[in-house]
Protein backbone atom coordinates (compact mmCIF):
# COMPACT_ATOMS: atom_id res chain seq x y z
CA UNK A 1 0.00 0.00 0.00
CA UNK A 2 1.41 3.17 -1.26
CA UNK A 3 0.45 6.63 0.76
CA UNK A 4 2.76 8.82 -1.66
CA UNK A 5 2.04 12.00 -3.45
CA UNK A 6 3.55 14.11 -5.82
CA UNK A 7 2.98 17.88 -6.14
CA UNK A 8 4.20 20.87 -8.40
CA UNK A 9 5.55 23.99 -6.50
CA UNK A 10 6.88 26.92 -8.16
CA UNK A 11 10.48 27.90 -7.00
CA UNK A 12 11.87 31.78 -6.80
CA UNK A 13 12.60 32.23 -10.62
CA UNK A 14 9.14 30.60 -11.80
CA UNK A 15 10.58 27.40 -12.49
CA UNK A 16 8.56 24.72 -11.37
CA UNK A 17 9.18 22.00 -9.38
CA UNK A 18 7.92 18.49 -8.12
CA UNK A 19 8.11 17.14 -4.50
CA UNK A 20 7.67 13.62 -4.29
CA UNK A 21 6.95 11.68 -0.78
CA UNK A 22 7.46 8.18 -0.22
CA UNK A 23 5.46 6.87 2.08
CA UNK A 24 6.75 3.25 1.56
CA UNK A 25 8.50 2.17 5.17
CA UNK A 26 11.72 0.59 3.58
CA UNK A 27 14.61 -0.33 4.93
CA UNK A 28 17.89 0.54 4.07
CA UNK A 29 20.52 -2.04 3.20
CA UNK A 30 22.16 -1.43 6.85
CA UNK A 31 19.48 -2.87 8.19
CA UNK A 32 17.73 0.94 9.73
CA UNK A 33 14.72 2.53 8.96
CA UNK A 34 14.54 4.98 6.43
CA UNK A 35 14.06 8.93 8.58
CA UNK A 36 10.65 10.76 7.89
CA UNK A 37 13.23 13.26 6.22
CA UNK A 38 14.46 10.35 4.00
CA UNK A 39 10.45 10.03 2.38
CA UNK A 40 10.98 13.64 0.59
CA UNK A 41 13.14 14.50 -2.58
CA UNK A 42 12.55 17.60 -4.72
CA UNK A 43 14.19 17.86 -8.37
CA UNK A 44 15.64 21.47 -7.34
CA UNK A 45 19.45 21.90 -7.26
CA UNK A 46 19.35 22.07 -4.14
CA UNK A 47 18.28 18.99 -3.79
CA UNK A 48 19.29 17.10 -6.40
CA UNK A 49 23.13 18.35 -6.19
CA UNK A 50 23.45 19.35 -2.30
CA UNK A 51 21.04 16.58 -1.18
CA UNK A 52 19.28 19.41 1.34
CA UNK A 53 16.14 19.43 2.49
CA UNK A 54 14.87 22.72 0.34
CA UNK A 55 12.81 24.98 0.82
CA UNK A 56 10.27 23.24 -1.02
CA UNK A 57 9.98 20.16 0.95
CA UNK A 58 10.06 21.85 3.97
CA UNK A 59 6.95 23.35 4.34
CA UNK A 60 5.28 19.94 3.79
CA UNK A 61 7.40 18.92 6.31
CA UNK A 62 6.52 21.34 8.99
CA UNK A 63 3.16 21.04 8.05
CA UNK A 64 2.21 24.81 7.22
CA UNK A 65 1.43 23.09 3.77
CA UNK A 66 -0.97 20.87 3.32
CA UNK A 67 0.13 18.13 0.78
CA UNK A 68 -2.30 16.77 -1.65
CA UNK A 69 -4.62 14.04 -0.63
CA UNK A 70 -2.79 10.18 -0.64
CA UNK A 71 -3.36 8.07 -3.84
CA UNK A 72 -7.33 7.79 -3.75
CA UNK A 73 -8.57 4.25 -3.17
CA UNK A 74 -11.31 5.12 -5.59
CA UNK A 75 -11.63 2.73 -8.31
CA UNK A 76 -13.04 3.03 -11.77
CA UNK A 77 -14.04 0.31 -14.02
CA UNK A 78 -13.04 -0.26 -17.92
CA UNK A 79 -16.13 -2.11 -19.59
CA UNK A 80 -13.40 -2.91 -22.65
CA UNK A 81 -10.76 -4.60 -20.06
CA UNK A 82 -13.14 -6.11 -18.08
CA UNK A 83 -11.30 -4.28 -14.86
CA UNK A 84 -11.46 -2.20 -12.19
CA UNK A 85 -8.01 0.17 -11.76
CA UNK A 86 -7.13 2.73 -9.39
CA UNK A 87 -8.78 6.41 -10.34
CA UNK A 88 -5.41 7.64 -10.14
CA UNK A 89 -4.22 5.57 -12.94
CA UNK A 90 -5.96 6.70 -15.23
CA UNK A 91 -5.87 9.70 -17.42
CA UNK A 92 -8.88 11.94 -16.30
CA UNK A 93 -10.90 13.80 -18.85
CA UNK A 94 -14.50 14.45 -17.25
CA UNK A 95 -16.68 13.92 -14.22
CA UNK A 96 -20.28 14.87 -14.37
CA UNK A 97 -22.74 13.54 -12.16
CA UNK A 98 -26.20 10.87 -13.57
CA UNK A 99 -29.50 11.20 -12.36
CA UNK A 100 -29.19 9.50 -9.31
CA UNK A 101 -26.32 11.96 -8.11
CA UNK A 102 -23.40 9.79 -8.68
CA UNK A 103 -19.93 10.78 -10.13
CA UNK A 104 -19.58 9.38 -13.47
CA UNK A 105 -15.78 9.78 -14.62
CA UNK A 106 -14.91 9.77 -18.38
CA UNK A 107 -11.30 8.32 -18.73
CA UNK A 108 -8.79 6.94 -21.02
CA UNK A 109 -8.32 3.72 -19.80
CA UNK A 110 -4.30 3.32 -19.51
CA UNK A 111 -4.15 -0.54 -21.02
CA UNK A 112 -6.30 -0.24 -24.24
CA UNK A 113 -6.21 3.23 -24.42
CA UNK A 114 -9.87 3.62 -25.15
CA UNK A 115 -12.51 5.92 -24.04
CA UNK A 116 -14.42 5.31 -20.76
CA UNK A 117 -17.08 6.44 -18.76
CA UNK A 118 -17.76 4.61 -14.99
CA UNK A 119 -19.18 5.34 -12.09
CA UNK A 120 -16.37 5.51 -9.05
CA UNK A 121 -16.12 2.96 -6.98
CA UNK A 122 -14.65 3.81 -3.48
ZN1 LIG B 1 13.33 21.82 -3.81
ZN1 LIG C 1 -9.39 -0.73 -20.80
Amino acid sequence: MNDGWSTQVEGSKGNKYTVVYFAEDTKLRDGSRITEEMKYSCNCPQFTFRKLICKHIKPFMDGTKEHPKVDSPIKVMCTDCQEFMSESKVEFLNIEEDLFGRDRLTFNCPYCKTKQVSLRFG
